[in-house]
Parts: structure tokens; sequence; C-alpha cells
């Protein structure tokens, strides 16, 4: 697996200028490519633009490739792309269980085969039993982590992180920067990481790109 962006560059409609430089960027399997830059350069609306999320008041230059395949046309749903947000939201009048049922694949079909997708997710996120929890009640860690297996079980062929990690407590940082990368890599997956923290780019120990 393979995330490719070709000179993509994004351009705000009344702007003239491109946010930043047409980024050509090659992320391998199970590789974390690192993206850092000051607030406002536009990395976030760089992850919408390969998620296929980018606001209405942008436009789009070069393309986005998966595995070789370009997806720079097709909807956010079609292109296979997993995001991670510094705030794991999840819809609060669902149980924990049914917000991961939410985010899994249409391949897997069934009631029972998709509960037991679901209570092995929340088994590997150290959450066994959870299923029918408020998530109001999760702790900052077991919402990170619980957050990142809903992303997961949508069977995603890359993963984008925006600052995911920067608002869990330097002690808990660590453990679910671990835990993602290890999940992420043990999938193969290509990983796009936005963040401030050189330790989380020192823990990714891949290539930094500067917006
Ligand atoms: P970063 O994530 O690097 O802090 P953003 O990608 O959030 O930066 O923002 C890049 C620029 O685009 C900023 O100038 C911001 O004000 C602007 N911006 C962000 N979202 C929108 C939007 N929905 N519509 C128009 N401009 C936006
Ligand atoms: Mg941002």
């Amino acid at each position: 697996m393979a995330l490719d962006l070709q000179d993509l560059s994004v351009t705000p409609k009344d702007a003239t200028r491109p946010l930043f430089a047409p980024l050509r960027l090659r992320v391998t399997a199970a590789e974390v490519v690192t993206v850092m830059g000051p607030s406002g350069v536009g990395k976030s609306t760089l992850l919408d633009a390969i998620a296929g999320h980018l606001p209405p008041g942008f436009r789009l230059q070069g393309s986005v490739s998966l595995d070789g395949r370009d997806v720079t046309t097709l909807p956010a749903e079609a292109r296979g792309i997993g995001v991670m947000f510094q705030d794991a939201v999840m819809f609060p009048h669902l149980s924990v269980g049914d917000n991961l049922a939410f985010g899994l694949t249409a391949a897997v079909k069934g009631r029972a085969a998709r509960r037991k997708a679901v209570e092995a997710a929340l088994d590997t996120a150290g959450l066994a039993g959870f299923y029918a929890r408020d998530p109001a009640t999760l702790s900052g860690g077991q919402r990170a982590r619980a957050a990142l297996m809903r992303t997961l079980l949508a069977a995603p062929k890359a993963l984008l992180l925006d600052e995911p990690f920067s608002r869990l407590d330097a002690s808990l940082r660590a453990e679910i920067r671990g835990f993602v990368f290890d999940h992420a890599r043990a999938r193969g997956l290509p990983v796009l990481l936005v963040t401030h923290d050189s330790e989380d780019a020192a823990a990714a120990a891949g290539p930094v790109v500067t917006l």
C-alpha cells in the first residue's frame, strides 16, 4: 500500500497563491511521514484535501493516489482513507459499541458478524465489556483508543492523523502514540501525521515534511 501526492496544492478561492508549495510525496506501507509547520499554514486543509473533505472555499491542484489509483475526484467515502482528529468525537446518544459499529465497513455482513467485529476491536483497545457504555464515561486514553478502532474498522488503505495526541497529557501521549503507530504498522498502512510535537516526529521515525 502507498499514498502518493503529486504536486498537491490547495488555494483559497479568493487567493492567487496556494497555501503551501505544491507537495510531492510518497508514503509507503507501514511508514509514518510527519507534517509540521506553523499554525494556519494549511496542514489540516492538506489532510482535508487528501481525505476528500476539502471545504468549498478552496480549490485543489495536483492529485492524490492510493496504490497507484487516482482518487482525487472520488467522494470521501469511496477513497478508503481513515482520519483521526484532535478531538475523538463520538456520537453522545450512541453506546461505545454502536459508535464503533458506525465505522465498520459494509464488507462485514450480518448482525452477529458485525457485533463480533466490534467486540474484537473493543478487546484490542483494552475495552472488553464496554459495548453498552456511554462514551461520556470513557477516560481520555480509552476514548483515543476507541476512536482509532472506529477508524480502523472501516478498513482504510491509508491513515491521516491531525494532531490526534495533542489533547492528551504527557504520560498518556506516548502510550496512545505507540498504540496508534503499532496498529497502523501491523496493517501496513501508510500514515501521514500532522503534529507540533517533535517527540511525535521522533517516535514516527520517518521523513519529516515542513510546510
Ligand atoms: P493548520 O492546520 O496548518 O493550522 P488550516 O489548514 O486549518 O491550518 O488553515 C489554513 C488556512 O485556511 C488558514 O488561513 C485558515 O484560516 C483557512 N481556513 C481554514 N478552514 C477554512 C474554511 N473552511 N474556509 C476558508 N478558509 C479556511
Ligand atoms: Mg490544523
